[in-house]
C-alpha cells in the first residue's frame, strides 16, 4: 500500500528467470537459435511476414530508416511530440527530420498534419502511436501512395494495439513498424527492439545492417566465394545485435502479451471511470473504435492554469504521496540540438498545448486495483478544485 508506484515498470516472473538461466547455460549467448525463435514468435504475435530483432528500439528505427534509403538531402516527417529517437534515427542517416504538429487533445499527428508539411524532399512518414493509441493509418497510407513515400511506424508504444482489428506491426498500412523492449514497454528484453515488415528486401537489408553490413548468401555476393568463411561487406552496418539471453526473455514475455494488455486495458478503464466527473483532469482523446490502444502510458491532461498549481508542484506532491509521474514528451523541435538546426517549436502550437497539459500516471500490469484508486484519489486531491 505504501510502496512507491513508478509511472511504468516491467513484470518479470519466475518462468522468465528460468528461461534466462537456461539460456546462460546453453551453447549460444549471442547469434544463436534463440534470435530466430523470438523473431518467429513476434511475427505470429503481430501478423507480419518478417521480424528483425536488434539491440534496442532506437537501433530498430535506424535500421528501418537505412532500409528505406534515407540519405543526405532527404527529409522524413516526424511528429513534434515523440521520443528523441524517432527524429535522431533520421539524422543517423544524414537526412533531416521535418516536424509535424499534433492534435492538442491526443498528442497524435494525423494524415492532415503530415500532409501540411510535405515538401519535394520528403521521402518517408514516421507516424508515432503515442501512448499506445494507433494513428489512423489508412489515410496516411493513401497520402504516402500518392507521393510515393514510405511509411515507418514508430510502434514503440503500441505492441498489442490494434487498428481496424489488425495488430499494429502487421504492416498492412505501412512498410515497416518498429518496437522497443525497454523495461517500461509492454514486454521487455532489458534493452531490445525489432522491426516487422512484409517486404523481403527490407528484412534482408536490416539483417545485414545489424551485423556490420555483412552478407554471406551466395546470391547476394558480388564476388566468387573462395571458401566457407567468405563474407562481404557491401554497406556500412553496425553491431546492433540482440543477444540470445535477451531473446529467450523476449520469447517468454511475448507469451504473456495478451494478459499484460488485458490488464493495462482494465487499469485504463478504471482510471477513466475515476476521472469521469473531474473538472480539470481529463484522459486524452481516445479516437475512433478503429484504434484499440495498448496503453503503454496513461496520461491525463490537467488544466494547471485553471487550478493555479504548476505541473512541477503537482509532480512533487504526488511524489510525496509515493506516486511517480512523467511527462511524454517535451516537443522535440524545442531541443537545443534541433533548434540549432533551424527547427522552431513555435511552428507547432498543438504540440505546445499538449506538452503544457500532459502528465503520465502509473500504468503497468503489476498495479493492483487499490494502486489505481490510490493514484486517482491523490491526483484529484492535489489538483484540488478538480473534484468540483
Ligand atoms: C522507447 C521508445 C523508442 C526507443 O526505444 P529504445 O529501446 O529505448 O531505444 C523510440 N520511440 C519511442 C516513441 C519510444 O517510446
Amino acid at each position: 500500500m505504501s510502496s512507491f508506484l513508478p509511472y511504468g515498470r516491467q513484470l518479470i516472473e519466475d518462468d522468465d528467470v528460468a528461461a534466462v538461466a537456461a539460456a546462460l547455460r546453453s551453447d549460444f549467448l549471442t547469434t544463436g537459435p534463440a534470435i530466430e525463435a523470438f523473431e518467429q514468435k513476434l511475427c505470429e504475435a503481430v501478423g507480419a511476414k518478417y521480424a528483425v530483432a536488434v539491440s534496442n528500439g532506437t537501433a530498430a528505427l535506424h535500421a528501418a530508416c537505412f532500409a528505406a534509403g534515407l540519405a543526405h538531402g532527404d527529409e522524413a516527417l516526424v511528429p513534434a511530440i515523440t521520443f528523441l529517437a524517432t527524429a535522431n534515427a533520421v539524422r543517423y542517416c544524414n537526412a533531416e527530420p521535418r516536424f509535424v504538429d499534433v492534435d492538442q487533445d491526443s498528442g497524435l499527428a494525423s494524415a492532415a498534419h503530415f500532409e501540411a508539411r510535405l515538401t519535394l524532399r520528403t521521402r518517408a512518414l514516421l507516424p508515432v502511436h503515442l501512448t499506445g493509441r494507433p494513428v489512423d493509418l489508412a489515410p496516411l497510407r493513401a497520402l504516402a501512395k500518392t507521393r510515393n513515400l514510405l511509411v515507418i511506424e514508430d510502434a514503440a508504444h503500441a505492441l498489442g494495439a490494434r487498428y481496424r482489428g489488425q495488430p499494429i506491426g502487421a504492416c498492412e498500412f505501412s512498410d515497416m513498424a518498429i518496437f522497443s523492449f525497454h523495461p517500461v514497454k509492454h514486454i521487455t528484453t532489458a534493452e531490445g527492439g525489432a522491426i516487422t515488415t512484409n517486404d523481403a528486401t527490407f528484412a534482408k537489408k536490416m539483417r545485414s545492417f545489424r551485423s556490420h553490413g555483412m552478407v554471406r548468401d551466395a546470391e547476394d555476393l558480388l564476388h566468387e566465394k573462395d571458401g566457407p568463411w567468405y563474407y562481404e561487406q557491401q554497406e556500412l552496418g553496425f553491431n546492433y545485435r540482440l543477444t540470445d539471453v535477451q531473446a529467450v526473455l523476449g520469447t517468454s514475455q511475448l507469451g504473456k502479451l495478451a494478459r499484460f494488455i488485458d490488464r493495462r486495458r482494465a487499469i485504463a478503464a478504471r482510471y477513466d471511470a475515476l476521472f469521469a466527473g473531474a473538472r480539470y483532469v481529463r484522459p486524452i482523446d481516445k479516437g475512433t473504435p478503429d484504434a484499440e490502444s495498448a496503453y503503454h502510458l496513461y496520461p491525463v491532461l490537467i488544466d494547471f492554469a485553471a487550478i493555479g498549481v504548476t505541473r512541477a508542484e503537482v509532480v512533487a506532491q504526488l511524489h510525496a504521496r509515493g506516486i511517480g509521474t512523467q511527462v511524454h514528451y517535451i516537443p522535440v523541435p524545442q531541443q537545443p540540438y534541433y533548434a540549432a538546426r533551424g527547427h522552431h517549436v513555435a511552428d507547432f502550437p498543438g504540440a505546445q498545448k499538449y506538452y503544457a497539459h500532459t502528465l503520465s500516471l502509473p500504468m503497468y500490469p503489476a498495479m493492483s486495483d487499490d494502486d489505481v484508486e490510490r493514484v486517482a484519489a491523490a491526483v484529484l486531491e492535489v489538483t484540488g478544485r478538480s473534484a468540483g
